[in-house]
């Protein structure tokens, strides 16, 4: 099966997910979110198409990888080729995050959606919204976005976010210098 990617596999990324992960950059997203970071990745005919196969070899290759992050793009509009390589990674020991513009509540909705959402442990949902943004925020740039723990929903029958990621990271601000000093 082909899938469109953006850019070559990307190891050892400490920035997209927990751990130590390898990213799998999807080409092709219509969400259009306001301030996106990679613009590049919207192009549906843009970037280039590989085999699955040859990624899941890629994987196996890899040494040191807690787990692997969908990104894009959007990677739920390849969600067929998505599933081959989550299920993959997931036989192979692999935890799977995943980005999407998407709604979890959403997502769900669709048989397809659902069979890759099995295969994911972690789901970053929903649009970056630029009037959300924060730089405080651990792996998402708006507040809008969710971290959520997928198997737990699943089972569950609602959204449950993992806790430690929830709200803002608080700055100490005695460690902080004024840069100004009103008088
Ligand atoms: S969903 Fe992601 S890739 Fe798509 S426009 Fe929004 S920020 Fe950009």
């Amino acid at each position: 099966m082909k899938i469109r990617l953006a850019s070559d596999l990307q190891s050892d990324s400490i920035v997209d997910g927990e751990g130590i992960r390898t990213v799998i950059w999807t080409q092709g997203c219509s969400h259009n979110c306001l301030g996106c970071h990679n613009p590049g990745t919207h192009d549906f005919k843009g970037g280039f198409e590989v085999d699955t196969e040859d990624i899941i070899n890629e994987l196996d290759k890899l040494e040191g990888q807690q787990g692997i992050t969908f990104s894009g793009g959007d990677p739920l509009f390849q969600v067929e080729a998505c599933i081959e390589i989550a299920k993959h990674a997931k036989d192979s020991g692999l935890d799977v995050w995943c980005y999407t513009g998407f709604k979890y509540e959403d997502l769900i909705r669709t048989t397809k959606n659902l069979e890759f959402l099995r295969y994911v442990d972690v789901l970053v949902d929903g649009k970056f919204l630029w009037e959300e943004k924060s730089m405080n925020l651990d792996f998402r740039g708006s507040r809008n976005q969710r971290i959520i723990d997928v198997p737990s929903s699943i089972e569950s029958g609602q959204v449950v976010l993992i806790s430690k990621y929830v709200g803002e990271r608080t700055v100490n601000v005695r460690s902080v210098k004024p840069r100004h000093v009103y008088i």
